[in-house]
């Protein structure tokens, strides 16, 4: 199974588990434990949540999942932005801890940037390592002007940028990507089949028809021939967490790669990072 390295040289399977959406549906929740339960048996170990989703509940979601089966996981969930200062990071990740069923986070992320210094949440991650309660640390939804800067305050152990990438959002390869890339911080590709809305695309469809394969498959697979790139696809049913874990062994050829390309291009010129 294709592996993806962090820059502290702890290595995960490239394919995990999304879960925005989990727990905020009453009559799915079986279905989405037995999705996460699932992915796991497949190798999917990489779980990723966040305090946000379903205000907490798909994190309760996932401590069900998991429940007994910790070694076996790597779980990375996301603080608010209002909630990475000193004074409230620490109670944030005990409250996702919490909820989890867990005693540490492999990894814990920054949502996206607010109004608190990035160097302040720095040193709250750093604390936060101190004390045993997560591994190691990253980021999501920063651009290249926001890393630079993190960097610059002290954040050199950041071990992730968690952004939107797919075919069809692709203005990273423009901007964010390759600075990452230089400094071998792999990115986690969220939103990577567009939550459903890429799959009738015709390059698509047509290229896994030829494979006899699905067009989820064929987009997570564009994104997992790139080296330091993580898909975090969702799924809420046994059947499409299957179809996405088929997705490592599909081997898309030159010809495909340059057919999506064509019909899925980077734009021309760097623009924002995009986010959802
Ligand atoms: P996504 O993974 O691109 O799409 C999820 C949607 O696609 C769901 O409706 C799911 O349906 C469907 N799907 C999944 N596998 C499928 C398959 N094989 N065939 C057909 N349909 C399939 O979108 P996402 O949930 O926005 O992104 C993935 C994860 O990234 C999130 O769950 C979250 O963990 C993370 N994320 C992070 C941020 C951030 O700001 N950091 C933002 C967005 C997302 P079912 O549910 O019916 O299976």
């Amino acid at each position: 199974m294709k592996m993806i390295c962090f820059p502290d040289g702890t290595t995960v399977p490239a394919l995990g588990q999304g879960t925005w959406m989990m727990g905020e549906i009453a009559d799915r929740r079986v279905s989405e434990i037995a999705a996460l339960k699932e992915g796991l048996d497949l190798g999917l170990m990489l779980i990723d949540t966040a305090e946000m989703y379903a205000d907490g509940e798909a994190e309760r979601v996932v401590g069900e999942a998991i429940a007994g089966r910790r070694d076996e996981v790597f779980l990375v969930s996301k603080a608010y932005p209002q909630n990475a200062s000193h004074r409230n990071l620490r109670r944030a990740c005990e409250a996702s801890l919490q909820r989890l069923g867990i005693d540490h986070l492999d990894m814990y992320l920054l949502h996206w940037r607010g109004s608190i210094p990035l160097g302040e949440t720095v040193d709250a991650m750093e604390s936060l390592v101190a004390a045993g309660l997560i591994v190691r640390w990253g980021v999501s939804n920063l651009d290249t002007n926001d890393m630079i800067e993190l960097v610059d305050a002290g954040g050199r152990a950041c071990a992730t940028n968690q952004i939107l990438y797919n075919l069809g959002r692709r203005g990273p390869e423009r901007g964010v990507l390759p600075w990452l890339e230089s400094r071998s911080i792999p990115i986690m590709a969220y939103s990577p089949v567009e939550q459903g809305r890429l799959l009738g695309r015709p390059a698509l469809t047509e290229i896994a028809g030829e494979h006899g394969v699905s067009a989820a498959q064929v987009a997570l697979a564009w994104l997992l021939h790139q080296d330091g790139v993580l898909p975090i696809p969702k799924a809420g049913s046994v059947v499409h967490v299957r179809d996405n874990r088929a997705a490592l062994d599909l081997r898309l050829t030159e010809q495909d790669l340059v057919r999506l390309d064509r019909a899925s291009p980077c734009p021309a010129t760097p623009g924002p990072l995009e986010m959802l």
